[in-house]
């Protein structure tokens, strides 16, 4: 997905905006689509809101739209929950949509990278049940 999208996406639970962007792994878009235009209510890039008097120019969003995230999270700090982005492609599934199994293996996976909130906290699955509880 292209930070662009950021501007758009909302938690499917409580329609919370914007969603937190932790971004593992992006690459620069093999297409470069101006589609949209530069971001107009919040810049994922930049992690904020846009204000009246930014340009588009001063926003940069022109990498906005061209940097694909590739492996990353979107966190919601309304409901906890936490949602996979995946080859580009964000999983903003209902809790009975999603794969327990699928999701522990990401967070295995990037757990050295991903703030506490998500790994041990994050709903609808976490790893801090049993003996996954990180030792620390
Ligand atoms: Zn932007
Ligand atoms: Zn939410």
């Amino acid at each position: 997905m292209k930070y662009r999208l950021m501007d758009l996406l909302a938690c499917p639970i409580d329609k919370t905006f914007p969603l937190k962007l932790i971004v593992l792994r992006e690459s620069e878009a093999s297409v470069h689509s101006a589609a949209g235009g530069p971001c107009e209510l919040y810049c994922g890039r930049l992690a904020r809101e846009v204000k009246p008097s930014d340009t588009p120019e001063a926003l940069g969003c022109s990498t906005c739209m061209k940097t694909e995230v590739e492996e990353g999270v979107l966190y919601c700090t309304t409901c906890s929950r936490w949602y996979p982005i995946l080859e580009g492609i964000p999983r903003l599934l209902p809790d009975q949509l999603r794969d327990r199994e699928e999701d522990l293996k990401f967070l295995r996976r990037f757990k050295d990278r991903l703030p506490r909130e998500v790994v041990e906290e994050g709903r609808p699955y976490n790893l801090s049940g049993g003996k996954e509880k990180p030792q620390r």
